[in-house]
């Protein structure tokens, strides 16, 4: 496969055309959106595989799938001949009126992989849009706005997935605009959720099973299995946010798995679109039946819902997925990385703890600036990672699933002199 190559930086990382770009930017973009602060940032201009190019013709190894979304890698030949053939044939449709073909085979082949006889798919663009479509659901099922959430928890940022989020930064200029429904109580805590499901009389119990932008925090064994329990007892509906961690990246379709749970409700996102805007929301089919009959005027959708050539890429994605087995390599794969970063980073005096499960993987270090340092100190050397957790402490390895070993290899061998 092409795309496989160490990287190889020939200018001063950003380059000046990122930097002229970046000058650009802030001319036209709002200031809060894109970190322009000195050093501002590379521009990506290629993908190929598991390498960018940048705008100055530095080649990176991307050690993120682009937020995780980018599971096939960058241009993989069969996702590119599925987009083109795609926007040859029909590029929009009207999504809940009069559907695109590719919708309903989409949503065939999603609810073919997925455990436990989820389905009655609600298809939307952001992770965020499928929290929401979730929070939906559970107030239509249950008919209790109550949510139980949990610190360090991200949900996404529209006004409804916010009221879900726990950082506060994110949520403090808008509270006034938030529901205010939730009660975060310690990840981890399963007691302490129970106590706040009951007093708070609650519909959902939202959670993700890993944290992922709370700094890939795992849940301690059993507390996925405990939040089951719960919700089966007070009748509230557990909703695994897989938006991070679904579509395969831990080894399973779902990292629910790992815990032997089937959540009434869970949001996909990022890799369901293979770095197209695609997510969704899925649930048991005695939950999602709570929704009455569309008779013409639907209760939730939005123009782009189904979008064909959205559709097309999801559709690739499962079966290049599903044929390469990639949902096993991630496993493998991972565990052979996990082994080796423990060793190659074992004596090094930063680092507190590296762990993983298939293909996502952190190294959660003792220091933010430290972490803030090395996250350019890698990219600068063509490796492309992120600081997660409310102080970026935490570097999040989460490849495409698609990398070649020598290059995770390589990698190690980075990091091991970097974070020495
Ligand atoms: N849920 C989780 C677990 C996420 O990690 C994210 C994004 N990082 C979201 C929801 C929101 O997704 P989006 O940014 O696509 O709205």
């Amino acid at each position: 496969m092409t795309g496989q190559e160490l990287p190889r930086i020939v200018t001063a990382v950003p380059g000046p055309r990122s930097r002229a770009l970046a000058q650009r930017l802030a001319a036209v973009e709002n200031p809060e959106v894109t970190c322009l602060a000195e050093p501002p940032p590379i521009f990506w201009s290629r993908g190929t595989g598991v390498n960018v190019l940048d705008a100055d013709g530095n080649r990176y190894v991307d050690l993120l799938a682009g937020f995780g979304a980018a599971i096939l890698g960058y241009a993989h030949p069969e996702l590119t001949a599925a987009l083109a053939a795609q926007a040859g044939e029909l590029q929009h449709a009207m999504g809940d009126v009069y559907p695109a073909v590719c919708k309903v085979e989409l949503l065939e082949a999603l609810v073919r992989v997925l455990p436990g006889g989820l389905g009655g798919v609600i298809l939307s663009s952001s992770g965020s849009d499928a929290v929401e479509s979730a929070l939906k659901t559970a107030l239509v099922a249950t008919g209790r706005p109550g949510v139980v959430a949990f610190e360090g928890a991200y949900h996404g940022l529209g006004l409804g997935a916010l009221d879900a989020t726990h950082r506060a930064e994110f949520r403090a200029p808008f509270v006034a605009r938030l529901a205010g429904h939730t009660r975060f109580v310690p990840w981890g805590d399963a007691e302490a959720a129970r106590r706040a499901a009951r007093e708070s009389d609650a519909g959902a119990i939202l959670f993700e099973p890993i944290q992922g932008r709370g700094g890939l925090v795992f849940p301690p064994t059993g507390f996925v299995a405990a939040l089951r329990e719960i919700a089966d007892e007070t009748g509230a509906l557990l909703i695994a946010d897989e938006v991070y961690t679904g579509m395969g990246r831990t080894g399973r379709w779902l990292a629910c798995e790992h815990e032997g749970v089937v959540p009434d409700v869970v949001a996909l996102g990022k890799a369901l679109g293979g770095g197209l805007p695609l997510s969704a929301c899925v649930g048991r089919p005695e939950v999602m039946q709570h929704w009455p009959a569309s008779r013409g005027e639907a209760l939730h959708t939005s123009t782009h819902l189904g979008n064909p050539v959205v559709c097309a890429a999801g559709l690739a994605v499962l079966r290049v997925l599903e044929r390469d087995s990639l949902v096993k390599r991630a496993e493998e794969v991972g565990a052979r990385w996990l082994a080796r970063l423990r060793s190659v980073l074992a004596r090094s005096p930063h680092v507190r703890e590296v762990r993983g499960r298939g293909l996502l993987l952190a190294v959660e270090l003792d220091d933010a600036s430290f972490s803030r340092a090395s996250v350019a100190r890698l990219l600068r050397a063509g490796w492309i990672t992120l600081g997660e957790g409310a102080d970026g402490r935490t570097l999040a390895l989460t490849p495409p699933l698609v990398i070649a070993e020598s290059l995770l290899d390589a990698a190690a061998e980075r990091l091991s002199e970097l974070l020495a």
